[in-house]
């Protein structure tokens, strides 16, 4: 089997310090965690920015800008800058951060109900998205909320505003979502294209269990305090631990992790 591209998500739009003192919020904090989760094995790393006062989910272009830089400058991590709307949903500031130029970046190809609100993503603003990043080289990580953004997707392929092999990533177990069963995942998984990689985040305690089904079929893994703030039940988590307890499964299932280069030719990013 491949080996295992382990992308760490530190940060999210929405864990504060006082949900866990290890979120890391500010640029230099990032920045660390990246280091030691590159150590770890981790090979990409999904970014969001915060503002420094308040810790809430931030548009900002000069904090992705610092992130960005530092984390290329002391990591050889594949950076991947999420287009995520929670932050504010305008497309002008959903993208402005496209022009630092990151290997990867997310991209949603459609909308879904979050518990408390509408992640709305309409088809003028992904068509968007998509050109800037074909414009700026970027890989899109196609984030997959439901089974018809697949065929989206694909559809933005055909009309070759994206290269492939395409990277998909299935976000399951969110209420609102596709939940984060074994038959969901195995009907995603077949639902694209053969040549294509793919990985799960699975929400909150789906976390672990996603993970490990997604080692034993092949796909890739997140570890991410984004949307899982615990290791286990009543315990809270650090970034580094959870992407050693992914390179502890896959070992237990005698695959090996990918540096960050191999990940890159696994990619085809180079
Ligand atoms: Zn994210």
């Amino acid at each position: 089997m491949a080996k295992l591209i382990i992308t760490i998500a530190p940060t999210g739009s929405i864990p504060t310090k006082k949900n866990n003192p290890n979120v890391p919020i500010s640029p230099d904090e990032i920045i660390q965690t990246g280091i030691l989760c590159e150590k770890a094995g981790a090979s990409i790393i999904h970014i969001h920015a915060r503002n420094p006062v308040d810790e809430t989910a931030s548009t900002d272009f000069q904090i992705f800008k610092k992130i960005f830089q530092g984390l290329s400058r002391e990591t050889n991590l594949i950076i991947q800058i999420s287009t995520g709307g929670r932050a504010g949903m305008e497309y002008e500031k959903r993208s402005e951060r496209l022009s630092l130029k990151p290997e990867m970046a997310s991209l949603t190809t459609g909308s879904v109900n979050f518990p408390s609100s509408v992640y709305a993503n309409s088809p003028d603003l992904i068509c968007a998205l998509t050109k800037d990043m074909k414009t700026y080289g970027i890989k899109p990580e196609i984030e997959i909320f439901d089974v018809s953004m697949i065929q989206n997707a694909l559809d933005l392929a055909d009309q070759g505003l994206m290269s492939r092999p395409l990277h998909f990533d299935f976000v399951m177990g969110l209420k609102g979502a596709i939940p984060a069963t074994i038959e969901n995942l195995v009907h995603l998984k077949n639902s694209i294209p053969r040549e294509a990689t793919w990985t799960v985040a699975g929400i909150g305690a789906y976390q672990l269990p996603m993970c490990i089904r997604a080692i034993a079929m092949g796909g890739q893994a997140r570890a991410r305090l984004e949307d899982c703030i615990h290791y286990r039940k009543g315990e809270l988590a650090s970034n580094e631990q959870l992407v050693k307890r992914i390179v502890q499964a896959s070992n237990m299932m005698s695959r090996k992790i990918a540096t960050p280069d191999e990940a890159r030719k696994i990619l085809g990013l180079v």
